[in-house]
């Protein structure tokens, strides 16, 4: 069994390393949100703003309209969250609806769909139930997903149609009491038996979501490297009717999305046959990052649908309820709060597509952007729903009203699937792995003047002239060029200063988490800002259609905008201004007297 990690920078910059690689082993293709980090602007990322592909718009709309009405007649979330149980009946419609397998390939049963495509229905299920948006993306982003990626022939024939058709429910277990975040630390074993034919599984898994009801389990356990003596984490799939399952607790007691059926599980010499191995053996880690990092543009998708109900709803209130003879929306004060939901919900919107756009370009490297979008999407729905339950006062505190339930709902967002601490780090010590490795080209160049002298004059020029031009944001619609001239410009700043903290922190730079959530939330206010602009240009495009006429109304992307470029210029002064020393002392004061005030 492997030891525990030990934090050294060494140990740190392998994680991140490891992670990245685990992610992404392809030729390295510039990606947007990895061009900031070097003062780029990849065009071709974000602009134009993409749109459902014409040869499948008619499916899309059918599958929404079809779903929509089904929804309409048959999805409770009221009653739901009471009974904490999503019925049968619901998750056998939206498998005859072809939800679990909207973008499996037709041959398994799948509706070979977009991942576009597949958040749109995504973003129509989150805006009215998150436990069953929740539940649909296990089935299908997690559970299946993994299978998709790295099935062999075999195994997709074998598992992937009852799951498309919902007769089986799928689970996805990696999560134990010493291994959350820290997914790597693993402790679940799987011993191969003496003939080599299956494999024998011990340990407890906690937090699996479907892991009582599920019918097929994708689960991260430590299997023997060959020939040494270490182990790695190995994807193992496994069913309920395999002797040694036991299902400690089908459903823990929980705050929010209360429909999901959250289960403590263990295994208890379990045998495995070995063909039940997904993807290369050692390689589960790999496996578990991948499939995490295509769940997360579903998780925008989602969160975006019930950013959007939060806006209506508070709009509503605001436009119905009076106090002081007048309706709440007159008071400046409510003005503020819709007009940041507005804008938070465009954004969101805006990220999601541009994201699922790359997955369906088939470009391999989007692991930042949809971190960025994670983080990003569950904490601005996080305001949205608190501002919405501002608006409406006491009335959204009672179970008459939605509001509680999506309040408790949206907690979760922040944590699963990467806590959003875990995913800013990543974003920004990913993101510097470019430009440090340049510096480093160049200091460790300086040290032979003689023989690495041109290399030095070249790297030195490529970094001189990052930070001397702002690089182009090529919008079509000349009302927008003064905020892509702003873009432009912020990028070039955030380049500047991701060098300097480099040079200042060098290796440190790794254990400076406050350093690194400056820069993780400077770079996606820019990926929000490119993503709101696209979506501006194309809206400024459209002609004579409805979308124009709103485009010239009073705009959420502009009031976005322009908090988001203030957001970030606030994030890259306090590189220099800032209460970090008093922030660590504080807290180590804190953390030495147990949390005792006086
Ligand atoms: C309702 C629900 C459903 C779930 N479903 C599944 C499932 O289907 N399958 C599955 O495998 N798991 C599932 N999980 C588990 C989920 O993915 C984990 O809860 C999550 O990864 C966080 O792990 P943890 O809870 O152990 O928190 P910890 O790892 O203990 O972290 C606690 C907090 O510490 C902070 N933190 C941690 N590491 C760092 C760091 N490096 N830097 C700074 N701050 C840090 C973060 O703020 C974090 O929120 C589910 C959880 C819940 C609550």
């Amino acid at each position: 069994m492997s030891e525990p990690k030990t934090q050294t920078n060494t140990g740190r910059q392998e994680q991140v390393r490891a992670a990245e690689e685990l992610l992404f082993a392809g030729p390295q293709k510039l990606g947007l949100a990895k061009g900031f980090f070097l003062g780029r602007f990849v065009t071709d990322w974000v602009l134009p703003y993409p749109g459902i592909r014409p040869e499948e718009q008619v499916a899309v709309n059918d599958a929404l309209g079809q779903l929509r009405a089904f929804l309409d007649q048959h999805l409770d979330p009221a009653r739901i969250d009471r009974q904490a149980d999503i019925p049968r009946a619901v998750i056998d419609g939206l498998a005859r609806l072809g939800v679990f397998g909207m973008t499996a390939p037709r041959d398994v049963g799948g509706q070979g769909l977009s991942q576009m495509a597949y958040c749109r229905v995504m973003e129509e299920i989150g805006s009215r139930c998150a436990s069953t948006s929740i539940f649909v993306n296990v089935q299908h982003s997690i559970g299946m997903r993994a299978l998709l990626l790295f099935g062999t022939p075999e195994q997709k024939r074998r598992w992937l149609p009852p799951l498309v058709r919902g007769e089986k429910l799928a689970a996805f277990a990696l999560t134990e009491a010493e291994a959350g975040s820290d997914a790597a630390n693993v402790r679940t074993s799987a011993r191969p038996s003496a003939d080599g034919s299956h494999f024998l599984l011990n340990g407890e898994k906690r937090y699996i979501t479907n892991g009582g009801i599920a019918q097929v389990l994708t689960v991260m356990a430590r299997t023997p490297v060959p020939g040494r003596d270490e182990t790695a984490i190995t994807a193992f799939l496994v069913t309920p009717d395999m002797p040694g399952l036991v299902v400690l607790e089908p459903r823990m007691e929980k705050l929010g999305i209360r429909g999901t059926a959250t289960a403590r599980l263990a295994f208890r010499d379990m045998p495995v046959p070995k063909e039940n191995i997904l993807g290369a053996p050692g390689k589960g880690l790999k496996v578990a990052l991948t499939v995490l990092d295509f769940g997360r543009t579903t998780f925008g998708a989602c969160c975006t649908g019930a950013a959007k109900t939060c806006l209506r709803l508070a709009v509503q209130h605001a436009n119905t309820r009076r106090q002081f003879g007048r309706t709440l929306g007159e008071f400046e004060l409510t003005k503020k709060k819709i007009a940041r939901m507005a804008a938070g919900a465009y954004a969101m919107e805006a990220m999601t597509n541009v994201t699922a756009s790359l997955i369906d370009r088939g470009l391999e490297d989007y692991m930042l952007e949809t971190a960025m979008l994670k983080v990003f999407s569950t904490e601005a729905l996080w305001m949205l729903v608190n501002e919405a339950f501002q608006v409406h006062g006491g009335a959204a505190y009672f179970t008459d009203r939605p509001l509680e339930r999506m309040l408790r709902d949206a907690r979760i967002n922040q944590i699963g699937e990467g806590a959003n601490e875990v995913l800013t780090s990543f974003i920004a010590l990913v993101g510097m792995r470019a430009p440090g490795e340049q510096l480093r080209e160049i200091l460790e160049a300086l040290q032979h003047p003689w023989g690495e002298l041109r290399k030095v004059w070249l790297l030195g020029l490529d970094q001189v002239g990052a930070a001397v031009r702002a690089p182009e944001v090529p919008v079509k619609n000349p009302r927008l060029q003064p905020h892509a001239s702003r873009l432009g410009a912020l990028i070039r700043r955030f380049n500047v200063e991701v060098d300097r903290a480099l040079i200042r922190h060098r290796e440190e730079i790794l254990e400076r988490q406050y350093v690194q959530e400056r820069i993780a939330r400077a770079a996606m206010e820019l990926f929000a800002c490119a993503c709101v602009l696209s979506r501006w240009d194309a809206e400024l495009q459209t002609d004579g259609t409805e979308a124009a006429t709103s485009a010239t109304a009073p705009s959420a992307a502009e009031f976005f905008l322009r908090g988001s470029f203030r957001r970030a210029r606030r994030s890259l002064a306090e590189m220099h201004e800032n209460d970090d020393a008093v922030t660590t002392a504080v807290a180590d004061w804190m953390l030495e007297r147990g949390g005792e005030l006086r």
